[in-house]
């Protein structure tokens, strides 16, 4: 055997171990599909390719999973949210640095879900709305100082160093005594920071939530307040936790801000 011979050979051998490999892949892959459970109702032999990337790139961003009977339940890790579903019903469940949150969002007993038991969960890395006075209190001070214009504060939650910051965003136009805009406040590169409290202030008019602050707040994930009166002795306050469109209040004292 000469030298080009065993070249041919070689190119021969080659091509067996490519074809051998690409069967042995497509084999593979065909047994993962199989395997894998079929979270999207589609029939993947016979779509579309590019609906299909962006019905996984929906799936990615919002995963919908079942609740285990018999394992343990492993909660979400990274900040995002997902859809589960328990033995009771329709759960959603948010993850942020400062936040993790599940929240029953429908009730069904009357077909018998085979899957596992949740309970509804608030849990706030600081603890206590309370551990954050120090900085409502000094919003308090600016938006009286800026009443009867509203004034708007970001509170920062350092995961790191476990401690609040307050950030005065940036006004867009100008403020009014009903209406401000602002831009987000700068967070660190590093992803310590995240905004866990927007307050803003209703200048002399009492504290609620506006139909403006519902438009603002729908799909945000963070802790409203609002601080109004602030022309009286004791100003007014309302509190909630926004969640993509939930709305839980929260009871906070007014006194326990300004008393
Ligand atoms: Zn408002």
């Amino acid at each position: 055997m000469n030298g080009q011979d065993l070249i041919i050979k070689f190119e021969e051998l080659l091509d067996i171990t490519r074809a051998s490999y690409a069967a042995f892949a497509e084999q593979t892959e065909r047994a993962i599909a199989e395997q894998r459970p079929m979270v999207l109702a589609v029939d993947e032999q016979n779509i579309d390719a590019d609906k299909f990337q962006l019905d996984v790139a929906l799936l990615k961003a919002a995963p919908i999973a079942a609740v285990p009977a018999h394992s343990p339940f492993h909660p979400l890790q990274d900040a995002g949210h997902r859809f589960l579903l328990a033995a009771d019903g329709l759960y959603l469940e948010v993850r942020r640095p400062w936040l993790h949150f599940i929240h029953r969002l429908a009730e069904h007993t009357s077909v018998r879900i085979p899957y596992g038991a949740l309970a509804n969960k608030v849990e706030l890395a600081f603890g206590q709305l309370g551990t954050a006075l120090e900085q409502m209190r000094e919003f308090a001070v600016h938006a009286m100082e800026a009443a009867p214009l509203e004034s708007a504060a970001s509170l920062i939650w350092n995961s790191d160093l476990k401690q609040w910051s307050i950030k005065m965003p940036k006004i867009i136009g100008e403020a009014t005594a009903s209406r401000i805009q602002y831009e987000q406040v700068d967070l660190a590169e590093d992803g310590s920071e995240s905004i866990a409290m927007d307050l803003h202030s209703h200048g002399h008019a009492a504290a609620f939530f506006s139909p403006t602050d519902d438009a603002d707040d729908a799909g945000t994930v963070k802790i409203a307040g609002v601080f109004g009166n602030l022309d009286q002795n004791m100003p007014t306050v309302a509190f909630r936790l926004c969640v993509l469109g939930l709305y839980l209040p929260i009871q906070v004292p007014a006194e326990k801000i300004f008393g």
